[in-house]
């Protein structure tokens, strides 16, 4: 036995291949099987129809037909849509649904916990257990398509949001009943480039035409400034970037995002435009999150401005999102509107991110999953949210 459906979910074409070949089965029905299995979401080998007979056995003595399973599953009353995955030995996922008029974007994690203990950051504060697969990446969009899919689990807010689209346009219409998801971010829990290995084994399944067919544009991957896998990654599969920057400087970033200590500002600017000779996006976009009196002054926008003056940026300001244990606040909207008008004036595109799912914990900063913490840095954690 190779492992279970998991497993089989997170080979690339390549890897199946060489898996098959391995067996003496021939290498080109690799295909087929990933057409069956990610297209057409079929996890059932005797269901393989036009499969030789011999390979579906093969398939069903080396496999273990065990979906992932699925603890909990949320609809926010915007129709933003939470899963809690079951990942084994008491932890669970986040795995976050946003559906909007002309896309519907998953968020996916890539670690249960993070590592990095970002002050602001609910995930950070759960402390980390280990990295997810690759098959335990794309099984987060494998189960949330056939969730969204199925017309008894398929959220009634969301099909009501495709017949509302269908009144004045029928494509967004279909697109959105029959191909709910449009686009993708590595932005649930866990920081993306320190599982490298496994993130970019994802990023290929989500982007192959045996598969799911995403173009690159459509793929975000996001990162806190891990800089030596930035330049890997603009190497090996160069999708769309994000980068969570939330300071102006090195002295306040140092406190919000402790990798900065590593990585400094500078370090990380030279990545994002080196980056850019490769990316698909003429742009980096960087997420700022809004505390109040932590920085948010027009003084700090102005920083901002000039900092990012170098690197063709979209700077997407997101309210600070409360999660229990953190001291932090949200800065009014009032402030943030000021903050936006600074970085406008100087030329740089600002957008206010529209909160979404906060009535479910799924907004941005609040996936806590449930995570049986390996380190010993909680109580650090909670300290750092005072920053
Ligand atoms: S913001 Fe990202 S990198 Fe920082 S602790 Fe949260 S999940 Fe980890």
């Amino acid at each position: 036995m190779l492992g279970d459906f998991t497993f089989l979910l997170g080979c690339s074409e390549p890897k199946l291949k060489a898996l098959l070949e391995s067996e003496g089965e021939k290498a080109f029905r690799a295909r087929q099987v990933m057409q069956w299995v990610h297209q057409r979401g079929c996890s059932d080998f005797g269901a393989m129809t036009d499969i030789a007979k011999r390979l579906r056995e093969w398939l069903s003595t080396r496999f273990e037909l065990t979906e992932p399973g699925i603890l909990s599953d949320h609809l926010a009353a915007d129709a933003t849509r939470k899963w809690l995955f079951d990942v084994g030995s008491g932890n669970g996922i986040e795995t976050v649904f946003i559906p909007e008029r002309q896309r519907g974007t998953l968020c996916l994690s890539t670690q249960v916990g993070c590592a990095l203990a970002c002050s602001f950051c609910s995930t950070g504060a759960q402390g980390f257990n280990r990295n997810l697969t690759a098959g335990e990446i794309i099984a987060q969009y494998w189960l949330a398509r056939s969730l969204l899919l199925d017309p008894i689990s398929a959220s009634p807010t969301r099909l009501a949001e495709a017949e509302k689209i269908e009144d004045d346009d029928s494509d967004a219409a279909d697109t959105a009943a029959s191909r709910p998801i449009s686009n993708v971010v590595f932005m649930g829990m866990g920081e993306p480039l320190q599982n490298y290995d496994a993130t970019l084994e994802a990023l290929h399944i989500l982007l192959s035409d045996l598969a799911y067919g995403l173009s690159r544009r459509r793929v975000t991957v996001s990162t806190s400034g891990v800089v030596p896998m930035m330049d890997r990654l603009a190497q090996d599969c160069p999708v769309a970037l994000a980068v969570s920057l939330h300071a102006p400087d090195d002295a306040l970033r140092d406190r919000l995002v402790p990798l900065n200590r590593k990585y400094p500002l500078a370090d990380l600017l030279r990545a994002c435009r080196a980056y850019l000779q490769r990316a698909p996006r003429e742009f980096i976009t960087f997420e700022y999150t809004m505390m109040k009196g932590v920085n948010d002054s027009v003084e700090q926008a102005q920083a901002l401005a000039a900092l990012l003056s170098t690197v063709p940026s979209k700077v997407n300001l997101i309210p600070f999102n409360p999660f229990p244990g953190s001291s932090l606040q949200r800065s009014s909207a009032q402030q943030i509107r000021s903050f936006a008008e600074v970085l406008l004036q100087a030329g740089i595109t600002a957008t206010i991110r529209k909160t979404r799912g906060e009535d479910i914990d799924a907004a941005c900063g609040q996936l806590a999953g449930e995570v049986i913490n390996l380190t010993r840095r909680r109580s650090n954690a909670a300290q750092g949210s005072a920053a």
